[in-house]
């Protein structure tokens, strides 16, 4: 049948080619670096646990160009979590950790935004994060860089600066589940399919940003980021 009203698929662009990314789901791991897990309050090795966020919150910006992001209403604490994105490009389920890479399309630089007051008041009452987490805009992401281009980063620093200021600093190293098993727990969870993406978690330094801010995320083998907040 014909639907009643016609929806906008969002795409993300992909980095050299002419074609776009269509998002299916997107998919977020929290706590994913040793000394942003502690300082929110963990301790050791714990297994990953996950979140998701609304495909449209997706805020895709293209190569060279900085992106808008409204500041969301409801907050007046919207932190930045720098995040290093994987984009599945074929699907599966209980994918083995050393075939995970071979699922992965490529890669992108993604900015987690999340309403922490809120989210802090959700976790005192063991309530659900969506409406910290799953907001509108709330998933602004540069364009993927495809794996057959730049491979599969490991290593390498990821940095956040507000207004040319440090803010956010790690190494894709220091990552406590690496992609490739992230790919494989999640899809013991999910049938992943082309499409989804999983933002893999922040380093260190997250805080607040204001009205008129200017964010600039990279990712060292991956690329850039550039978010003004409106
Ligand atoms: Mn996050």
């Amino acid at each position: 049948m014909q639907p009643e009203f016609q929806l906008t698929q969002p795409i993300v662009p992909i980095a050299g080619r002419d074609s776009g990314f269509p998002v299916r789901r997107i998919y977020c791991v929290a706590r994913n670096y040793a000394e942003h897990a502690r300082e929110m309050g963990d301790t050791g090795r714990e297994p990953p646990f996950f979140f998701m966020k609304p495909a449209d919150a997706v805020l895709p910006i293209p190569v060279g160009a900085t992106g808008r992001m409204q500041y969301p209403p409801k907050t007046a604490d919207l932190h930045h979590e720098l995040e290093l994105v994987a984009a599945i490009g074929t699907g599966g389920r209980d994918i083995a950790v050393a075939d995970a890479p071979r699922h992965v399309f490529g890669y992108a630089v993604g900015l987690d935004m999340t309403r922490r007051d809120l989210q802090s008041e959700l976790k005192k009452h063991g309530r659900p994060w969506d409406i910290a987490k799953g907001f509108d805009q709330s998933a602004p992401l540069s364009a993927i860089y495809p794996a057959a281009d730049i491979g599969h980063p490991q290593s390498g620093t990821i940095r956040l600066d507000v207004n040319g200021t440090m803010r956010q600093r790690g190494d894709l190293s220091d990552m406590i589940w690496w992609v490739p098993e992230i790919v494989a727990i999640l899809s013991e969870y999910f049938e992943l399919q082309a499409g989804d993406l999983i933002f893999t978690g922040t380093p260190a330094g997250v805080g607040a940003v204001q009205r008129g801010d200017t964010l600039l995320g990279s990712i060292e083998g991956v690329g850039q980021l550039s978010v003004a907040i409106a």
